[in-house]
């Protein structure tokens, strides 16, 4: 197909305005997916996707539309994930298009999620389509909502395609829109391979399909290839687009978007972002801006049960086959044995594979505090990087300085929760940049925060201080000194490494204190009595005391019935599984979990 019957495009969108709704539409309305087959949002096939109603893969889909004017067109369908732990994916997804629609909700207007993406394709040179979605909702303000569009995006609306993807109306106006609006794909059709890899994944019966954009030149079966970043060479064993299932085509022509098949054995091997070209006759330059995805929160992960330790390594190596981005390598911690140290996107990314441990792979685990990765400079000129607080230089080794990431990040939210918000932020040792009013009733406020207090609990503070109604999204902006310690706490004497923490000196005591008094809750009485402290170096700056626990939980039974005897000691073993041994105290799993939420 000729480039100027091709379109390629993706969907931007707050999370619930109706992506993936509109998305399916597209894909019923050209057919592209039977009436028999189609099952709601196609798109997020993963099950913990369709849960927590996010995308956290890049997809993509071709539809065939024939349009108004005759023509048969092509169109690509990048779907973008829209959590901001998985920026660098969208900005990737995006590099392989030519616009973006923006849905924005009717009942909802404008949300920060949905600027961050817009000036992300902007800065990408993508002609934006504003679609105002849910004019069925009786709370819908088409007007209202342009006018957002226009103040706060500075996007014409006048022209926005309104629709309700839920009753199916606006969808032709729609793919009309995509066509006369989104500009055609203008590449060398004749000349060297030049193609972005966009995402990949792992599938179990073919390996590694990796999706990409071809901009110029084709690839057909056969073809001798190879990866920019590291010369690699590989054979297109299969090449084609998805329909949405994969459909072997034997070529991808200039300015298509599909799949390709070389046996790699790991999506390490075709990272998002690298280029890709003919190994005979390669393209002159790679395409721009190409960086691997980064780590930005660690956190240790260990089993509950010694016994998992090497199911634990093939299911991270698993999930690692299909996320780039997931890290890991492997750790010990006295308090808690053998396990791996793992780097995430962000606190979203990490829980999301936490929970896959559990459910897909049945593995019972302690996570340590989750840490940014912190520079330290050395009185000797020398300088390293650390993401775990063990690695923290002790007092007297010589230490000069530590510095800790930042990001810029901005909250949009209703007036009357302003001082709130701006309130967290101060606790949370931001520093206030700017506050701006949308329209009447909204701001937008921009505080340079350090990530380590992001990654904890921050949007969950938000939501709760602002019931559900502000809006969060970030950028990194590097790295900054700041007064850091660490603090360590101890159990009966003996630090639990896995407890200890890197903190500003100012809220060292506090925070201290706050993980003593949990523990103090969570840990039960034993035989004997308990000190819990919390110490800077030597110095021990909170303290708390666990009595000791005389009673035996059988003694009330007097000797007598004995299958209640029985049934009380079981129950105390069942308790005890969930427990790990730290010295001669046991500490059930649950305090390692609620220490992880305190500050
Ligand atoms: P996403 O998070 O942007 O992908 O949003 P979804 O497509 O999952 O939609 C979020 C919710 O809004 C779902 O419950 C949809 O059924 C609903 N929804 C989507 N489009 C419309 C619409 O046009 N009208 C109404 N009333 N609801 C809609
Ligand atoms: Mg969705």
């Amino acid at each position: 197909m000729l480039q100027k019957f091709k379109r390629n495009f993706s969907i931007i969108a707050h999370i619930d305005h109706g992506k993936s709704t509109i998305a399916d539409r597209l894909l019923q309305v050209t057919g592209t997916v039977s009436e028999r087959d189609m099952k709601a949002q196609v798109l997020d096939s993963m099950d913990l996707e369709r849960e927590k109603g996010i995308t956290i893969k890049a997809q993509a889909v071709t539809l065939y539309y024939d349009a108004k004017d005759g023509n048969r067109y092509e169109l690509n369908l990048i779907d973008t994930p829209g959590h901001v732990d998985f920026i660098y994916e969208v900005s990737r997804s995006l590099a392989a298009c030519e616009g973006a629609i923006l849905v924005v909700d009717a009942a909802q207007g404008v949300e920060a999620q949905t600027l961050a993406n817009v000036y992300l394709a902007l800065e990408n040179d993508l002609e934006v389509v504003p679609v105002i979605n849910k004019i069925d909702l009786p709370a819908a303000d088409v007007d209202k909502v342009k006018n957002e569009i226009e103040d706060v995006i500075g996007l014409p609306a006048d022209d926005a395609v309104l629709t309700s993807a839920k009753a199916g109306i606006g969808i032709e106006e729609l793919l009309e829109a995509i066509i006369e609006r989104i500009p055609a794909p203008e590449h060398q059709e004749e000349g060297p391979l030049k193609a972005l890899i966009f995402d990949s994944h792992f599938d179990d019966y073919r390996g590694v399909i990796t999706y990409v954009r071809v901009l110029d030149g084709c690839i057909k079966k056969g073809d001798k290839i190879k990866i920019w970043s590291t010369g690699k060479e590989l054979e297109i064993l299969e090449c084609g687009v998805f329909s949405p299932v994969m459909k072997s085509t034997g070529e991808l022509s200039s300015g298509s978007v599909g799949y390709i098949i070389t046996g790699v054995k790991t999506i390490q091997d075709t990272q998002v972002g690298d280029t890709i070209t003919h190994a005979k006759k390669p393209c002159a330059e790679p395409l721009q801006g190409y960086r691997p995805a980064q780590s930005m929160v660690y956190a240790g992960l260990y089993p509950i049960s010694t016994d998992d330790y090497s199911d634990l390594r093939d299911a991270l190596e698993k999930l690692q086959l299909n996320d780039a981005s997931l890290s890991f390598v492997p750790e010990t911690s006295l308090a808690l044995g053998f396990g791996f140290r793992c780097g995430f996107l962000g606190l979203l990314h990490m829980e999301i594979i936490v929970e896959r441990l559990r459910r897909e792979y049945n593995i019972d685990l302690i996570s340590t505090s989750p840490s940014v990765e912190y520079r330290v400079h050395m009185e000797n000129g020398s300088s390293y990087t650390i993401d775990n607080p063990c690695e923290f230089p002790e007092a007297g080794s010589g230490k000069k300085a530590v510095e800790e990431p930042f990001i810029k990040g901005n909250i949009l939210v209703p007036k009357d929760y302003v001082g709130n918000v701006m309130e967290l932020c101060q606790e949370k040792r931001g520093v206030f940049i700017d506050m701006n009013y949308i329209d009447e009733n909204r701001a937008m406020i921009t505080y340079e925060l350090p990530l380590a207090e992001i990654v904890i609990d921050f949007y969950d503070k938000l939501k709760s201080r602002t019931r559900g109604y502000a809006s969060f999204e970030y950028e990194m902006i590097g790295y900054k000194e700041s007064k850091l310690v660490k603090v360590d706490i101890l159990v009966s004497g003996n630090p639990v490494d896995a407890f200890s923490f890197i903190s500003h000196a100012d809220h060292a005591s506090s925070r201290g204190r706050a993980i003593c008094e949990k523990l103090k809750e969570i840990i039960p009485r034993q035989q004997f009595e308990i000190p819990i402290q919390a110490a800077l170096g030597a110095k021990i700056i909170a303290r708390e005391t666990i009595r000791a626990f005389r009673k035996n939980v059988t003694a009330k039974c007097y000797g007598g019935d004995i299958t209640r005897k029985k049934k009380l000691l079981e129950k105390q073993k069942e308790g005890k599984k969930r427990m790990k041994q730290i010295g001669n105290v046991e500490i059930p799993q649950e305090a390692f979990v609620s220490v992880l939420k305190l500050n």
